[in-house]
């Protein structure tokens, strides 16, 4: 068993980068290795040695584009944790385990009528539980969500890291899209972070089709071995053009115009326009990634068409069984979307990450 540390180990963002719009001027944000008391343990409390934290696009929006954390810098980033349950709850200690990277109170109306992924009291680590994050050695949580790891086999614990976000939250958007087995599905984004995994399983849940739309060559030809049957290279293509393209595969494959469930994983504003112009008669277009840009929409036609728009926000906890099965049994592979490296190029890391979306997820490992 290992020993409980009398200081937590952990590089925090000191400050994130501020861009000063009256100047123009960038301050260059700061990550700062450092050392944080292990807090009092309260009842219903963990402390988790970390075995690995995933690099999400929204640690890196918290670092560079001004996006911010609920407890102020300086705090430690990340959310995407799994470890190794060392010290609080009896009932826990020497358990592998996932902790969700959103926790819900358990209190409020929200959690009690089956909504608490989008809780707002709710917990998250690197955001909103005061100064601890993932990118640490320990992190103290809330036991109550913890996911057990049992029988991994051969996946190293720090991989299955994301599970706690990547993975799971295009289960909640499964489930917000009433996604069924026989469903013709749009994944767009499909090469991203959350996207790839939104298109493996979509096909694990039984979706008779899978069409991926990104722009990035090698990563659509990774998709096609990952769930999806085809793919559409959106690169320098407007909406329209894309759509023609999505009506030549359904025409020659025999597939149906209508009924399409369209999953928008990016968040940036030509996919959310590819998105609106694929939506068609009793389709369903599903949210699941977040951007600020405005689009135009004749809203309307979701009357015409009997259409949905619904947005989709983290994943419950319950879920995360389901999922860690789906990843342990083969049904979901992580093993060719993830990549680790020591934590202490966690600067580097972020900088690469956020110049070019990495090939693989980087899970960073503790190296203090
Ligand atoms: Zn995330
Ligand atoms: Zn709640």
């Amino acid at each position: 068993m290992a020993a409980i540390p009398n200081k937590i180990q952990t590089w925090q963002m000191v400050q994130p980068t501020v861009f000063n719009k009256e100047t123009k001027e960038t301050t260059p944000g700061k990550l700062e290795r450092t050392e944080i008391p292990v807090p009092e343990l309260a009842p219903g409390e963990v402390l988790v040695e970390v075995a690995g934290c995933g690099v999400c696009h929204t640690d890196l929006g918290y670092f560079y584009d001004g996006v911010p954390t609920v407890s102020k810098p300086p705090l430690t980033l990340g959310h995407e944790i799994s470890g190794t349950v060392i010290a609080g709850d009896d009932t826990w200690i020497g358990k592998e385990v996932i902790i969700p990277a959103v926790m819900p109170c358990r209190k409020c109306i929200l959690c009690k009528t089956g909504r608490g992924n989008r809780c707002l009291n709710q917990k998250m680590p690197g955001n909103s539980i005061g100064i601890y994050g993932g990118f640490s050695s320990h992190v103290p949580v809330p036991s109550i969500d913890l996911c057990e790891v049992k029988d991994r086999g051969d996946i190293p614990l720090s991989h299955l890291a994301v599970v706690a976000d990547a993975a799971t939250t295009p289960y909640q958007a499964a489930k917000r899209a009433d996604l069924q087995p026989g469903d013709n599905v749009v994944v767009i984004g499909i090469t991203g972070g959350v996207g790839q995994y939104m298109g493996q399983l979509a096909s694990a849940l039984g979706a008779k089709t899978v069409v991926g739309i990104a722009r990035n060559k090698e990563k659509l030809e990774r998709a096609l071995k990952f769930g999806a049957d085809f793919v559409i290279n959106s690169t320098d293509k407007d909406a329209k053009a894309v759509s023609k393209e999505f009506r030549a595969i359904c025409k020659e494959n025999g597939l149906p115009n209508t009924g399409w469930k369209i999953f928008e994983v990016t968040g940036a504003k030509p996919a959310q326009e590819i998105a609106l112009t694929l939506l068609g008669f009793v389709g369903k277009l599903i949210v699941v990634g977040f951007g600020m840009a405005k689009v135009e929409y004749a809203i309307g036609r979701l009357m015409a068409f009997d259409a949905e728009v619904i947005g989709t926000w983290g994943c419950l906890p319950e879920y995360y069984p389901i999922v860690l099965d789906m990843v342990l049994n083969g049904r979901i592979n992580i093993e060719e979307f993830v990549e680790t490296r020591p934590m202490s190029s966690i600067a580097d890391t972020f900088a690469e990450a956020h110049k070019v979306p990495p090939m693989k997820r980087i899970v960073l490992t503790p190296d203090f």
